[in-house]
């Protein structure tokens, strides 16, 4: 099996794949941000980058270093900018790293890259990032680009499982069950099932308000419970999004 890490690998061994093996290039993509007393400030690029790793594993892509920094937290999705730990960066920050690296994996050759989402806030920057990218790039350029939130492959049966009283949808499930037991699964010792809090479910009104109003948000940063969270979930979930997004990788390219 060939290495999965670009940035394990040499320029000359990465150039000698892509002119051989034409392989799909993951980027994953997340953010540093408060996950609640339990998980660290890096999960949202912890899980893209393991989730890329062991879809690419299934069908010798490689994966390149996460772009680590995501848009601001906000309030419903991710607790909001008011959390120390949360660091994040303009929307224009965003879209140029995500450019300016679409063009660079081009330059390289690259023709087949697909880029992993693991922050809800990203998804509208990240594609305009693809789409400033490919505006650059020459006529005739040969890069095809999948873009994709991970979670958005767990199955309906999935979900049913790992909810059994009921899924409270993406966006409250920031630190909660998914992502704890996610990390449960790739990183258990980053996890403090001890420090899991009580805060009950958020409850946002329809609106947004600006300033933020850290009331709005439990103060633990978690926006509904992880207690359901264990390893086996994260087991069930991690091997379902590796398969189907392997899959997906697979068929869409092959047409290509
Ligand atoms: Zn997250
Ligand atoms: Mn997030």
């Amino acid at each position: 099996m060939n290495t999965v890490n670009m940035n394990t690998m040499s320029w000359v061994a990465y150039r000698d794949r892509i002119a051989t093996a034409n392989p799909p290039i993951f980027l994953p993509v997340g953010a540093l941000e408060q996950h609640g007393p339990h998980l660290p400030l890096g999960t949202d690029a912890l899980l893209s980058a393991a989730v890329a790793a062991s879809a690419a594993e299934q069908i010798d892509g490689i994966v390149a270093p996460a772009l680590s920094y995501g848009y601001k937290s906000q309030p419903k999705c991710g607790g909001g900018q008011h959390f120390c730990g949360t660091t994040s960066v303009d929307a224009q920050t965003l879209i140029g790293l995500v450019r300016d690296t679409v063009r660079e994996f081009a330059r390289h050759g690259v023709e087949k890259l697909v880029v992993v989402n693991g922050h809800y806030e990203n998804q509208w920057f990240i594609t305009e990032g693809i789409d400033l990218a490919m505006r650059d790039l020459q006529p005739g350029a040969k890069i095809q680009v999948m873009r994709m939130e991970y979670w958005d492959f767990l199955t309906a049966a999935t979900l049913r499982a790992v909810f059994p009283d009921g899924f409270p949808g993406y966006a409250l499930e920031h630190a909660a069950v998914i992502e704890t037991s996610l990390m449960l699964h790739y990183h258990p010792e980053l996890v403090r099932l001890d420090l899991i809090p009580d805060d009950g479910p958020a409850n946002f009104p329809a609106y947004d308000i600006y300033p933020a109003d850290p009331d709005w948000v439990p103060p633990s940063g978690v926006l509904s419970s992880a207690r359901g969270a264990d390893a086996v979930k994260g087991e069930i979930m991690a091997t379902e999004l590796a398969a189907c997004i392997a899959k997906a990788v697979m068929t869409e390219f092959e047409r290509a």
